[in-house]
C-alpha cells in the first residue's frame, strides 16, 4: 500500500507531466518576499534562493 508521501510524489509527477503537455509551468510564491517560484528546488520549500540564503545568513 503506497504512502501518503507516494501519493503527493505521484499526484505531483502528474502535474508537472500535465502543465508540461499544455505548455503551462508551475509556479508557486516565495514565503518570504512573495516572488514567483518556478524552479523544483524551490518550489518544494516556497522559498526563492535569495530569500533562502539571507534566512541561512541570519541563522
Ligand atoms: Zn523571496
Amino acid at each position: 500500500m503506497p504512502t501518503q508521501d507516494t501519493n503527493f510524489d505521484l499526484q505531483r509527477a502528474e502535474l508537472e507531466a500535465t502543465a508540461a503537455a499544455l505548455g503551462l509551468r508551475i509556479a508557486t510564491r516565495c514565503k518570504t518576499c512573495g516572488h514567483w517560484l518556478t524552479s523544483p528546488a524551490s518550489r518544494a520549500i516556497h522559498q526563492g534562493p535569495r530569500c533562502r540564503a539571507q534566512q541561512e545568513a541570519r541563522q
